[in-house]
């Protein structure tokens, strides 16, 4: 059974190799931006409490964070294994997760910030939660998506002073997690500066028959 978490600098590509693991390993992906982004447009109670924090590029406070998680883990599609991407982001997050799941595979898909921010420039993405790039990864059809046909759009917080913003808080918060793991022995880096299915081979390699 897979329980991958999936680390990474923004723009390294989690969300493009986790829609993959989707499709070929068949196991849901558990994405805490996608769940906050559409609380944000349906505008519920959660989304109001969450706004300020994701534009302004900062963590959702842990105790709004970690429930949420941890009640998307234990729903029965879990059961049988998931992908997360975005979570655990700093070592309570990690603590939290740990208690209760045996992470498989804790995979760090890494780039450059200097190549993270030029791929965020370019970065489109549904409310469906996949995820395309104008020159790497473009949609069949401009500005729609292939996988559900509605409208593609920008992110707000994929600005360059915002997205310096986030990149700062993953090396100060994010990475120091990544020793938890190492410990564990499921710690795996692979290159994220290589073309998508090269990237997704190279996990595939990880991830064993
Ligand atoms: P993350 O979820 O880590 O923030 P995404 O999967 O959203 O990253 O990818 C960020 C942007 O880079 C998207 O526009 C995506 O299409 C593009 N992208 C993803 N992987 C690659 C790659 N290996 N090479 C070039 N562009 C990529
Ligand atoms: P990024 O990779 O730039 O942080 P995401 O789509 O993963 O983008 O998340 C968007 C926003 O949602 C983050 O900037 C943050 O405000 C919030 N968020 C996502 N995951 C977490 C988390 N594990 N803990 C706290 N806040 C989170
Ligand atoms: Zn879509």
């Amino acid at each position: 059974m897979y329980k991958i978490c999936l680390f990474g600098p923004q723009g390294s590509g989690k969300g493009t190799q986790a829609d993959l693991m989707i499709k070929e390993l068949d196991i849901p992906a558990v994405v805490p931006g996608n769940i906050f982004r559409h609380n944000i447009s349906e505008k519920t109670e959660l989304g109001q409490k969450v706004e300020e924090y994701t534009k302004a590029g900062k963590l959702v406070p842990d105790e709004i964070t970690i429930e949420m998680i941890q009640n998307r883990l234990s729903e029965p599609d879990c059961a049988s294994g998931f992908v997360v991407d975005g979570f655990p982001r700093n070592v309570s997050q990690a603590k939290s997760l740990n208690d209760r799941h045996d992470i498989t595979h804790a995979l760090l898909i890494n780039i450059s910030d200097e190549e993270a921010i030029h791929r965020l420039s370019r970065r489109r993405v549904c409310d469906c939660g996949a995820t395309y790039h104008l020159d790497y990864n473009a949609p069949e059809k401009e500005g729609i998506c292939n996988d559900c046909g509605k409208e593609l759009y920008q992110r707000d917080d994929d600005k360059e002073d915002v997205i310096k913003k986030r990149l700062n808080i993953y090396h100060q918060e994010t990475e120091p997690i990544f020793d938890i793991y190492k410990e564990k022995g499921v710690f795996h880096e692979v290159d994220g500066k290589q073309a998508i299915p090269k990237v997704w081979e190279d996990i595939k390699k990880i991830l064993g028959p």
